[in-house]
C-alpha cells in the first residue's frame, strides 16, 4: 500500500495553502452528547479542554490579520463555550460570514433558550448534524432520544426563518454514514432528506453535506471493536481520487485549537499534528507571512478526504 505522501508524489501534487479564507475554531471538547463517531472525543466531562477569553481575543486579532471570509465555529458543542457569543459578535461586526456547527439538541439545554434568536440576529449559518432521517439510525449513532430533540430543534429553527426561502438564514444538514462505508451520492441523498423531512415533519433546509467518517480517535476505536478498522482504511485508500486534491479544505483553512495551537485542519488537530516553523505556531504570534505557501502536513488519515467524490467540512469535493 502506498502512503498518502507517496500518492501525492505519484500525482506530482504539491499540497500547499493558497490563502486563509476560513478560520475554523474548535472552541473545546465540551459537549452535551457523546456520539460513537465523534473524532473530537467530545462529551459532558471535558470541562477543562475549553477555550479561555485570552485565546478568543487572540482569534479576533487573527480576524484582522488574515481578513477571512468565514469564521467556522465547532467543538464539542461550540455554544457551550462562555466566549462563543463574543466571537460571533466580533466576526459579525467585521462582516465575516459565521458558521455554527450545531448538534441541534443544544437548543434545549439549560441557559440556551435564546440561542436560536441570537444566531438569527447575527445571521449565523447553522450546519447541523443529522446522520439520518429515521430515528433508529440517529439514536444508534448519537444516543437515545437525540432524533426526537433534533427534529424539534429543526422545527424551531424553521419558525425563526432558518431554511426558508428569501430569509437569508441558512440551515444546512450534515450526513455521515452509520456503518463502515463511504457516503452515498450527495445530490440524491439531499433529495431523499428533503422529501422525508418535509413529508414526515414539515421541515425545510438548504443543503445536505455528506461527510466521510475519519478512521481516527473514537471512530477508530469503534471500528476496531467490530473488527472493521483495517477493511475501512483499505476502502479509503482504494477509493483515492486525484480529482479531489484541488478542493481539499486544508488548502484555504486555518484550524485553531481550544488552547490556541494551529493546525492545517480539524483532523490534524485531533491527531496533535500541529503547525511548526522553528517553534510551535499559535494564535498569539502567527502572522500572514508565516503561512505564505505553507506546505500542508499530511499522513494516511488524509485518504479520508480523497476517497470517492472527496470529503470536507462543506460536504463532497466533486
Ligand atoms: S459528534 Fe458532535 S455532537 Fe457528537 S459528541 Fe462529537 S462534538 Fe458532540
Ligand atoms: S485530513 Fe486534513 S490535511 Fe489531510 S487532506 Fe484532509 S484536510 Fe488536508
Amino acid at each position: 500500500m502506498k502512503s498518502f505522501k507517496e500518492k501525492l508524489t505519484q500525482h506530482q501534487y504539491d499540497l500547499r495553502k493558497t490563502g486563509i479564507d476560513i478560520l475554523q475554531v474548535n472552541v473545546g471538547k465540551l459537549c452535551n452528547l457523546t456520539c460513537s463517531h465523534c473524532h473530537v472525543e467530545a462529551g459532558p466531562s471535558k470541562v477543562k479542554e475549553n477555550m479561555d477569553l485570552r485565546t478568543a481575543q487572540a482569534i479576533v486579532r487573527l480576524m484582522d490579520e488574515f481578513h477571512p471570509k468565514t469564521l467556522d465555529l465547532t467543538g464539542g458543542a461550540p455554544e457551550m463555550n462562555p466566549h462563543f457569543r463574543y466571537l460571533v459578535h466580533q466576526a459579525h461586526q467585521r462582516a465575516i460570514h459565521i458558521i455554527d456547527r450545531c448538534n441541534l439538541t443544544i437548543l434545549f439545554e439549560q441557559g440556551m433558550q435564546d440561542l436560536g434568536d441570537f444566531l438569527a440576529q447575527h445571521q449565523v449559518e447553522v450546519i447541523a448534524s443529522l446522520p439520518c432521517y429515521t430515528q433508529d439510525n440517529v439514536d444508534q449513532q448519537r444516543g437515545r432520544g437525540v432524533f426526537g430533540k433534533s427534529i424539534e430543534a429543526l422545527q424551531e429553527l424553521n419558525r425563526l426563518g432558518y431554511g426558508q426561502s428569501n430569509s437569508g438564514l441558512v440551515l444546512n444538514l450534515v450526513y455521515n454514514p452509520v456503518g463502515a462505508h463511504l457516503p452515498p451520492a450527495q445530490e440524491k441523498l439531499q433529495q431523499d432528506y428533503k422529501q422525508r423531512l418535509s413529508d414526515d415533519f414539515g421541515i425545510v433546509f438548504n443543503k445536505l453535506y455528506t461527510i466521510t467518517n475519519m478512521p481516527i480517535t473514537r471512530y477508530a476505536k469503534f471500528l476496531k471493536t467490530f473488527n472493521q478498522l483495517e477493511s475501512y482504511c483499505e476502502l479509503l485508500v482504494n477509493s483515492f481520487n486525484p480529482g479531489t486534491l484541488d478542493g481539499l479544505m486544508c488548502r484555504n483553512t486555518l484550524s485553531i485549537g481550544w488552547d490556541g495551537k494551529l493546525f492545517d485542519c480539524d483532523f490534524n488537530q485531533m491527531l496533535g499534528m500541529g503547525m511548526r516553523k522553528d517553534h510551535e505556531l499559535t494564535v498569539f504570534d502567527v502572522t500572514k507571512k508565516d503561512l505564505e505557501s505553507w506546505q500542508v502536513l499530511t499522513a494516511n488519515h488524509c485518504f479520508g478526504c480523497t476517497a470517492g467524490t472527496g470529503s470536507s467540512c462543506q460536504g463532497t469535493l466533486q
